[in-house]
């Protein structure tokens, strides 16, 4: 019968496919340099195409996550990016949708390498009741989990996430939070009110340099902590779109989500402003991330861009999942590609 040709068929294709999956490790397989992956691009509002926020710096075959939005753990996935991995990851703030897969992306390293210390989850003060809540949250998981494969396989010692709170003095807006062999890692302030501190993370290596904003407005220190950077990583919203978006929430009578989503352009930059910081910062690259609203048809995106590639020179991305920007050392190349569906 058809059915059970096609089941047949199916079932010897994803048994040809299993051996590759298992063994992939492009992280391993990078040349020396700084590469940025996107993992997730969008933002709060569903969205088909972007998964809440997340960046993963791989240097060195180790990955440093920024953020871990809802959907963290299975983007990485299926960019078979491995969560054994994970070196430490960077919190920018406490928005929702900046920390709710952070609990699945600790789970995911745990489990694939108890051996290794607890996650090192680096941040401004919130961390702390961040990594403690979800720690707590967990507890019931990790108790279940050692207790069905046992403590040989899943270590009950590392488990729960190591909160690493920094503070950047008064008057300061920047300091460095990590340094690992030749990568240094510089946490900057942004703005992002009323959040107190928003940060952004400069990543330096070996002469190559990526920074990612966090969750800004345009913002004099960000184009300070990015001057000359390899590539600017920026998030952004389209007020002419969302306010679109509003305004059919207002005439639906939906009033308090009318209200929300006109609140939001306080506190995110706009794709032209992006654009500002890239050129006034004199970055080589611009990827925009953190897209605001959901852009469903590919013709909203030049409504999205505006003006933006009039205003910087440098080769400009609205960023998608999987995206992976790459910065050989000892060379001034950016190479982009796309993690997702590689084989
Ligand atoms: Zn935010
Ligand atoms: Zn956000």
């Amino acid at each position: 019968m058809p059915g059970s040709l096609r089941s047949r068929v199916s079932l010897a294709l994803v048994r040809k496919q299993l051996p590759g999956l298992m063994t992939a490790d492009p992280a391993g397989e990078l040349p020396d340099g700084l590469h940025v992956a996107i993992v997730g691009s969008g933002s709060p509002l569903p969205d088909v195409k972007r998964r809440n926020p997340c960046a993963a710096v791989i240097v060195d075959g180790k990955i440093f996550v920024v953020d871990a939005g809802e959907g963290a753990s299975e983007t990485m996935a299926r960019m078979q990016l491995s969560p054994g991995r994970i070196e430490a990851v960077l919190m920018t703030h406490f928005h929702s949708d900046h920390i709710g897969g952070l609990g699945t992306v600790n789970l995911q390293r745990w489990v694939a390498d108890g051996d290794r210390p607890a996650l090192p989850v680096i941040g401004p003060p919130g961390t702390d009741r961040v990594v403690d809540g979800l720690n707590e949250a967990y507890a019931l998981d990790r108790g279940y989990r050692v207790g069905h494969h046992g403590p040989d396989l899943v270590n009950p010692d590392t488990g729960a996430m190591d909160a690493r709170v920094f503070t950047i003095p008064d008057g300061e807006d920047s300091m460095v939070v990590l340094e690992d062999g030749d990568l240094t890692v510089t946490a900057f302030v942004v703005q992002h009110p009323p959040i107190e501190p928003a940060l952004g993370y400069r990543f330096d290596y070996r002469g190559r340099s990526a920074v990612i904003s966090g969750d800004t407005n345009y913002s004099p220190t960000l184009i300070e902590a990015a001057q000359g950077a390899d590539l600017l990583v920026h998030d952004a919203l389209s007020t002419e779109l969302l306010m679109m978006v509003s305004e059919a929430a207002r005439d639906a009578g939906l009033t308090t989500r009318a209200q929300i989503l006109a609140d939001v352009p306080d506190y995110h930059a706009t794709a032209p402003e992006a654009a500002d910081a890239a050129r006034e910062a004199g970055v080589g690259a611009l990827a925009i991330t953190h897209i605001v609203p959901p852009l469903p048809l590919k013709g909203l995106e030049a409504i999205f861009l505006a003006d933006a590639e009039e205003r910087f020179d440098g080769p400009l991305w609205l960023a998608q999942d999987g995206d992976l920007y790459s910065l050989p050392s000892g060379s001034d190349q950016l190479e982009r590609s796309n993690l997702i569906g590689r084989r």
